[in-house]
């Protein structure tokens, strides 16, 4: 898959140091590749490239990041401008109802759709109007009654004197109707075929030009690939589309369409589909959509997160003290503690590194708790015994456990671990830097 693809390229470009020209271009053609293979059509994917390599060429070098995760960062950023950018929500009308049609192929899931922005439409306190105007299927009407019963939003349909049979006098009507009835917004539900023809488009156009929607909306099967663009092109050029609707990214969908789609037809992708259910669905958010086709983790937010918080020249120091023997004290070890902190609770730091799925149980243990009481701890120490825990005897180690309100078997667990993790840390110091053995105490 897509996501396999670009993690190996990812995790190859890790465990470099420095970045030549020649490795951002060994990694573009493996990119290239990977989006080829899923589908994401060759013009965008030639954009994306010349973007990203021009991007890593010229990156300017951030303290926090090391080269990797630079390009990691520049790839992330381009796929989210590809996507859209930010999230694109409905724009009502001035004065109401504000008209919702929905269009695309058969099996698409408009319908669902349709269902799924009812009830949404109705917890953001408006009042929805769903319309049936598909009249193909027998059975399409009843299905539209079933989904809005479930949403709790009423269904107007094709009775005798609505205009039985033209699903364009349907759509007409309930404009008229959502106006006398005070509906704020109408929503309209339309005919699919399996695949795109005259016909359909004609129809289509038909109930856009009688309705006169504010938004048209063209609902995608995200796991039909490259087709979905040809499809999204005849829909825009036939009846015209305002924004895409990605449905069932709950399947193993590979991104590919979703990518060409929004940049072929520069329109929106605005909401996302992922299950049978009413609830499954949310406004589109690019810069997720991104993470999930990279199959990072959150590992990009916490790169981003890293580059705000982290304070390279403080790290430095800590580092370079550690080197020297016994100089790294528990000020050090609070500092690093407290800057790691600034990016959020523990979990949900470990939680966002790739792999941490396999760890859930652990990382939900970490028991924020604990390191409160270390930093308590370490805050009753003098600076003095920060530095140096060889000082702390009995006496000193009962008057910090008394000022931190923990047991002094709390302060004596505190001062093992660390003096443990510093013996650790030291010994792979020694070994990550040979050129320090010959130092003396080294
Ligand atoms: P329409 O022909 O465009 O109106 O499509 P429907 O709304 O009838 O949906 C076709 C099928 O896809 C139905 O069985 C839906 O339950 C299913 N479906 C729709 N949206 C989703 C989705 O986001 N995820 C999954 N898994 N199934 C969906
Ligand atoms: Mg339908």
């Amino acid at each position: 898959t897509l996501q396999d693809r670009l993690a190996s390229v990812f995790k190859g470009l890790r465990s470099k140091g420095r970045l030549t020209e020649a490795d951002i271009d060994a990694t573009m053609r493996e990119i290239r590749i990977a989006l080829l293979e899923a589908d994401v059509n060759l013009g965008v994917v030639k954009e994306f490239v010349t973007a990203v390599k021009t991007r890593a060429l010229e990156a300017e070098l951030s303290k926090a990041l090391n080269p990797s995760q630079q390009v990691i960062k520049i790839v992330n950023e381009e796929l989210v401008a590809i996507l859209g950018g930010e999230a694109r929500p409905i724009r009502f009308a001035k004065k109401p109802p504000t008209v919702i049609m929905l269009a695309g192929l058969q099996g698409a899931g408009k319908t669902t759709l349709a269902g799924k922005l009812a009830r949404w439409l109705k917890s953001e306190k408006h009042t929805p109007l769903l319309v049936a105007a598909d009249l193909q299927r027998p059975n399409a009407v009843q299905q539209l009654q079933i989904v809005g019963e479930r949403a709790g939003v009423h269904v107007y349909a094709p009775e005798p004197g609505n205009g039985v049979g033209d699903p364009i006098e349907v759509a007409r009507g309930s404009i008229a109707h959502a106006e006398a009835k005070l509906y704020d917004v109408v929503i309209v539900d339309t005919a699919g075929r399996l695949g795109v023809d005259a016909e359909l488009m004609q129809q289509a156009a038909d109930i856009k030009a009688a309705v006169t929607p504010h938004e048209t909306l063209f609902v995608v099967d995200a796991m039909i690939g490259q087709d979905a663009v040809n499809t999204a092109k005849a829909f825009d050029e036939g009846v015209g589309v305002d924004g895409v609707v990605l449905t069932k990214l709950d399947g193993d969908a590979r991104g590919g369409a979703a990518l060409s789609i929004a940049r072929v037809l520069g329109k929106p992708i605005m909401f996302a589909s992922n299950g049978e259910a009413l609830a499954d669905f949310d406004m589109f958010h690019p810069d997720r959509m991104a993470s999930r086709i990279l199959g990072m983790g959150d590992v990009l937010t916490l790169i981003e997160q890293a580059e705000k918080t982290f304070d390279a020249e403080q790290s430095r120091a800590a580092a370079e003290k550690l080197m020297s023997r016994n100089q790294f004290g528990l000020q050090d070890f609070l500092s690093q503690m407290q800057q790691l902190r600034k990016m959020g609770p523990m979990s949900k730091i470990l939680g966002m590194l790739p792999g941490a799925g396999q760890f859930k149980q652990a990382i939900n243990e970490i028991d924020e708790r604990e390191i409160d009481r270390i930093e308590a701890i370490i805050f009753s120490m003098t600076p003095k015994e920060r530095d140096d825990v060889a000082i702390l005897n009995g006496s000193r180690r009962a008057r910090i456990a008394r000022g931190a309100g923990v047991e002094v078997s709390d302060v004596n667990k505190l001062v093992n671990r660390f003096v443990e993790a510093r013996k650790m840390m030291e010994s792979m110091a020694g070994g990550r830097f040979p050129g320090m053995g010959g130092m003396p105490g080294m």
